[in-house]
């Protein structure tokens, strides 16, 4: 059966680092000859050309493919090459691990923006690393003002200011009351202020008016720091929805994630068809087993599903360990998780196992032990998307791809 040659994955080698403090440390490594009963085969081509389409969309605006969450759950680095490969010039990443981890990789040349953090973090080894970090929180210029004294380095900093999210970043009056100390640390060479960002509430919504009150809020802040000193290489705001749907918010740098890989952003408005968009990845599974079973026979835990026939099963393989969601479970009434085998589509029957999963496969099957079973692609042969999935379950397409499990193999062609 399948050999997987060559798989790049990175673990955290060190989760809980010394003095009590939680901090990690991400290492790339080549895993070879790992077997595993399922794989997810990831399409850097795809990658390249989305965000090919995506730079397009963005006009003069440069792109910064966001691989955060191990590029959306495909892969960091092959994902990361992928989407410099097709024009992106930035790398956005939530974790400072992941930051670290494209520059220990070779990845020097584009600019990598950090955004996530808490006291605690290596801020030092992002400096040296030549990352750009975000100031989100009055606390964090002290931190990067005692890193930048202790490297020797100016930390490019970008100012995350919430203009209407409620999530992350300074408030009006935070960065009010920052900007002095921000100013004089700028004078003194220990940073350099070099982008402003946000983010947006409602950018998957047309015509939301929070999207024309956040860019607002967005530039007066722009105006008022520029006052202040700052000398801005890039202001940025959108994200995949924005880049695709609000044009008047691109500036100088555009954020796309979910796009970068394939999906949707807006999947009630548009499909990744339409927008130009190929899924890149595909998760498949080999059959089990397979055997026969006597109507009336429930499935998995709970028997939830009930064969109404002697039919025939097969097991999969991937469970919720692997990030198939407990959510996809099925029963009589209600088709689970969508697959396809031989050629037609079949759903989750009876509940997902942390393991495994069960399908009928129905009283004439021919299916035997190790024939495909795909549970999501780009959807060009008629097999379930991870949109398809994330409907099933009452969620997004970028859980689907995200919660993937490290477990599974990710191979590339
Ligand atoms: C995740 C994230 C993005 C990318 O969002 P998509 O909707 O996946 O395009 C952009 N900016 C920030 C701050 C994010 O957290």
């Amino acid at each position: 059966m399948h050999i997987i040659t060559k798989i790049v994955r990175l673990r955290n080698v060190e989760g809980w680092a010394a003095a009590g403090r939680l901090g990690s440390r991400w290492e790339t490594g080549a895993v070879t000859g790992a077997w595993y009963p399922a794989r997810a085969v990831v399409d850097t081509a795809a990658i390249s050309g989305n965000v090919r389409t995506l730079a397009r969309a963005a006009g003069s605006a440069q792109v910064m493919a966001v691989v955060k969450a191990d590029a959306y759950g495909h892969g960091l680095l092959p994902s990361a090459r992928a989407a410099l490969a097709g024009g992106a010039t930035w790398l956005g990443v939530a974790q400072t691990g992941e930051a670290l981890a494209l520059r220990t990789a070779g990845i020097v040349e584009p600019r990598v923006l950090t955004w996530l953090y808490a006291p605690g973090a290596p801020l030092a080894d992002l400096l040296v690393a030549d990352v750009d970090v975000s100031l989100a929180a009055p606390w964090a210029l002290d931190g990067v003002v005692a890193a930048a004294r202790a490297t020797g380095r100016t930390a490019r900093v970008h100012l995350k200011v919430d203009t209407g999210l409620g999530r992350n970043g300074l408030t009006g009056p935070q960065l009010d009351d920052l900007l002095p100390a921000l100013m004089r640390a700028q004078a003194d060479g220990a940073v350099v202020v070099v982008g402003i960002w946000s983010h947006l509430a409602f950018a998957d919504t047309p015509d939301h008016p929070t999207v024309r009150a956040q860019a607002g809020v967005f530039e007066q802040t722009v105006a008022a720091t520029e006052r202040a000193g700052a000398r801005l290489e890039v202001r940025h705001l959108a994200n995949s929805a924005a880049v695709l749907r609000w044009p008047s918010v691109h500036y100088d740098l555009v954020r796309p994630g979910l796009a970068v890989y394939g999906l949707s952003p807006i999947p009630d408005q548009a499909t990744s068809a339409q927008l130009g968009l190929v899924p890149a990845m595909t998760l498949q599974a080999h059959l089990a087993t397979v055997k026969l079973v006597p109507a009336g026979q429930g499935l998995s835990y709970a028997h939830q599903y009930v064969t109404t026939q002697d039919t025939t099963v097969g097991i999969v393989p991937l469970g919720y360990a692997d990030g198939i969601p407990r959510h996809a479970s099925g029963t009589n009434q209600r088709p689970g998780g969508p697959v396809q085998v031989g050629g037609r589509r079949l759903a989750v029957a009876g509940r997902v196992c942390m393991d495994q999963f069960v399908l009928d496969l129905g009283p004439a099957a021919t299916d035997v032990p190790g024939d495909l079973v795909t549970v999501f692609g780009p959807g060009a042969d008629a097999e379930p998307t991870a949109e398809d999935w994330a409907q099933t379950c009452g969620t997004i397409s970028y859980e689907i791809v995200t919660r993937l499990g490290a477990q599974v193999p990710r191979e590339y062609v």
